[in-house]
């Protein structure tokens, strides 16, 4: 078995089906990856941009990789901005929730006050949440994904009257991704709290260093991209395509799947090895 690119990798699938098949994590549950693997990578991108589009899905398919792309179905346009993205959702990839208006705090120079953490509370989250999950509902007909919190920020209200929005998530998503120190170990993770790298200006070298870190630690880890060569938060083209080059190289140590795809199995790992039903 090997660990790329679902669960089910006996042998590495060639053209079309490589990229078809659904989401795995049925099955062996004798460990948290695929039996030779001894660690897990996602690759995540946020916002939709379109050099995921025109870049970074060119550069993860032809390694056969499948990535999660978190959108944000926003505006009365949102189905023609977004219909690209159904093709992608077609071929293996995760289209995630990463809500509508993407609200962040307003210590931000362009978070405008209807956007501001601070100003939302917990039923203007689920709101906008529930709105995401049903516009992309009809983009991916996959009937579960994750969420990735806007700007890795998890909380409403300021001050004494602040509180967590990890709950409204927890109890929508399997799994939840914001930002941290390490990758995520399958005993321990807070399966809607997992900690990602944040991605942006980090050369390949850098990257492949990550992923060996969490390997060597039996972990999961997660990197958060934004545009290649795009924005303000870019990756370079030849960085991610060395990373993922390194990925398919070592297929049977580290396994590559969407984010729901490993919580999902780790989920089961757990279920299976302490009973524990939930994470
Ligand atoms: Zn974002």
């Amino acid at each position: 078995m090997r660990c790329f690119p679902t669960v089910r990798c006996a042998k590495t699938a060639k053209g079309p089906d490589r990229l078809n098949r659904p989401f795995g994590g049925g099955g062996d549950v004798e460990g948290p990856w695929p039996e030779s693997c001894t660690g897990a990578v996602s690759l995540t991108f946020d916002d939709g941009l379109d050099s995921q589009l025109n870049v970074a899905v060119k550069i993860l398919e032809k390694h056969g990789l499948h990535a999660t792309f978190y959108l944000n179905p926003w505006g009365d346009h949102w189905r023609e901005r977004l219909a690209p993205w159904a093709a992608v959702a077609r071929r293996g990839h995760e289209l995630g929730n990463h809500s509508t208006m993407h609200p962040c705090s307003k210590a931000y120079d362009d978070v405008t006050p209807d956007r501001a953490l601070e100003r939302l509370d917990l039923p203007a989250i689920a709101a906008d949440i529930d709105l995401a999950e049903k516009r992309l509902a009809e983009l991916s007909a996959t009937s579960e994904r994750s969420f990735a919190y806007p700007c890795f920020q998890d909380y409403v209200g300021i001050g004494a009257g602040r509180k967590s929005y990890v709950p409204v998530v927890a109890q929508r998503f399997l799994a939840a991704r914001t930002q941290g120190q390490q990758a995520n170990h399958p005993s321990r993770c807070d399966f809607h709290h997992l900690w990602s790298w944040p991605s942006e200006r980090l050369n390949a070298a850098t990257l492949v260093g990550y992923c060996e870190l969490a390997a060597d630690a039996g972990s999961w880890c997660i990197f958060t991209f934004h545009g290649v060569h795009e924005g303000h938060l870019p990756v370079a083209d030849v960085d991610l395509d060395q990373l993922c080059a390194h990925l398919h190289r070592h297929r049977n140590r580290l396994w590559v799947a969407p984010v729901i795809e490993v919580a999902r199995r780790i989920r089961q790992w757990r279920s299976h090895t302490t009973g524990e039903d939930s994470c």
